[in-house]
């Protein structure tokens, strides 16, 4: 699967654009209107610079976004604002299909649910609309402003979010200026509140306010712009870069399970080894998992530390080049490869050694990195036990010589072709193992064709040849 946009330029040129708000917005040509209202705000809020979205622009949100522009035209027709907002906007603008579109709104939750036979409020922490369009959900979120100011002196990790506001409000809550913008898809005005469109014409990523405030306030954010700087190919601002480095031990205060979210969407990126490389940089690595931290990282030099991490670089590599061909590897796979280089070293052995004994090492190992994962960040039971045992199945493909084994009822097992990606991946990143793998690949085909008769006969020679051994065994 290729990652990249079709076409990576943005919709505005450089020069095409106005200078870049400050204070009291200067307003260029392009401006259509001010749409700050009559309310007067609570504190001094921006005014929105208004661009107006060029037709092929709106054309791709029409074909695309068709659900969500549903949705904003009903809450429109009834005397809302409404606008598609977010992640959506943003690809739209840089040529990149969106993931999916989401939609904000002036009304309440219950006034959205209301217009939409299929919507249905979700959420405790914050109240959205689920507005189901067969397999579709438009979220639809009521504008939000950030939480009032804390007292002096408490933490500002904000832990409640729910209060209501206007678009300029919502906008300032968000997270990075290229995330926050709002696209009338019917006037075809963009709205910005924080100097988002310059910051994508520069493809640059910035915070929205001070850096340091709004990385304590959700260190989350801290992966989210290595999310999107990596994904998106965007330069870190300076000010917003070395805020990620003083806020990233914050990192231990945030939700293990939102941490773990993001790391896999890092993993499934397809720029997984720079995001990881970004990771280490700012000085992530240590909060989110300190024992990978201290495996790339030992604190003192020695003689492998280079290879170590070049061993780690090549294996996210070869996990990036995968899915770029279009695979799509399992959650199970993704926690396998980024837990593979640490279980080896702590099992001490070779990856071509992984049988016998070595497998209840690799077990053993695997059983100590990921209790972590699953008591703290909630990784599902499952999902771990299926790593370490991709794990240690690994011997599996290389094993040779034991009659028992029968390589196509392996194949036919439930784990088979999740531990094959993971052989896969493994013999790119060292660069030899492939022909391997081609043969396996080979006998799954061979495996598929089998007829229940043909599996039951090897069932019962496989079950013969262990009895034979058991036999030999006994008399010696
Ligand atoms: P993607 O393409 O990965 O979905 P996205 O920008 O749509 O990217 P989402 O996680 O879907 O990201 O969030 C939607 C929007 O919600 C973001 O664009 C941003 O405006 C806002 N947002 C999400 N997470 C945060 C956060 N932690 N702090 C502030 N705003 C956030
Ligand atoms: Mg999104």
């Amino acid at each position: 699967m290729d990652l990249r946009p079709p076409e990576r330029t943005p919709r505005y040129g450089r020069g095409e654009l106005p200078p870049p708000p400050s204070g009291t917005l200067d307003m260029s040509q392009r401006r259509k209107s001010n749409r700050a209202g009559d309310r007067p705000p609570r504190t001094p809020l921006p005014t929105p610079v208004v661009y107006e979205a060029d037709e092929s622009l709106l054309a791709e949100a029409r074909a695309r976004g068709q659900n969500a522009l549903r949705v904003i035209s009903r809450l429109q027709r009834s005397g809302h604002e409404a606008y598609l907002v977010g992640g959506c906007v943003r690809d739209l603008l840089i040529g990149r299909a969106p993931k999916d579109f989401d939609v904000a709104t002036s009304a309440r939750p219950r006034q959205a649910k209301r217009l939409f036979r299929t919507g249905r409020i979700i959420g405790r922490r914050f109240r959205l609309v689920h507005v189901r369009y067969g397999d579709e959900i438009i979220e639809t979120a009521t504008f939000r402003r950030a939480p009032s100011e804390s007292p002096p002196g408490s933490e500002l990790l904000i832990t409640e979010d729910n209060e209501y506001g206007t678009a300029a409000e919502d906008a300032l809550r968000r997270d990075f200026t290229v995330n926050a913008l709002f696209l009338d898809p019917f006037e075809g005005d963009i709205l910005d509140f924080v100097g988002g469109m310059e910051d994508l014409d520069g493809r640059g990523l910035r915070t929205i306010g001070e850096p340091r405030t709004r990385l304590s306030e959700d260190p989350v954010r801290i992966l989210r712009a290595i999310k999107f700087s990596t994904r998106l190919d965007f330069r870190i601002d300076k000010q917003t870069w070395s805020a990620m480095s003083r806020c990233a031990a914050d990192l231990d205060r945030s939700a293990p399970p939102r941490i773990l979210e993001e790391i896999l969407r890092l993993l499934r990126s397809g720029t997984a080894m720079g995001a990881f490389k970004k990771l280490r940089s700012c000085s992530a690595l240590e909060p989110i998992f300190p024992g990978l931290h201290r495996h790339l990282d030992p604190g003192r030099r020695t003689a492998d530390s280079e290879a170590v991490r070049q061993s780690f670089w090549r294996l996210l590599e070869a996990l990036d080049a995968d899915i770029q061909s279009g695979e799509l590897p399992s959650n199970a796979v993704l926690v396998a490869l980024l837990i593979h280089d640490l279980v080896e070293a702590r099992a001490s052995i070779e990856a071509e050694e992984l049988q016998g004994a070595a497998i209840r090492n690799i077990a053993n190992a695997a059983d100590s990195i990921l209790e972590p994962f699953t008591s703290g960040a909630r990784l599902p039971r499952k999902d771990a036990s299926k790593a370490r045992r991709l794990l240690t199945l690994q011997g599996r493909f290389t094993a040779q010589g034991k009659q028992a084994f029968r390589p196509l009822l392996f194949c036919l097992t439930e784990d088979f072709q999740d531990a094959l990606a993971l052989f896969r991946i493994r013999s790119r990143a060292k660069g030899r193992g492939y022909d391997i793998y081609q043969g396996w690949v080979d006998r799954l085909m061979q495996a598929n064709e089998l007829t229940d008769e043909e599996i039951l006969e090897e069932r019962r020679h496989g079950r013969r040849r262990k009895r034979k051994r058991r036999r030999r065994k006994k008399r010696s």
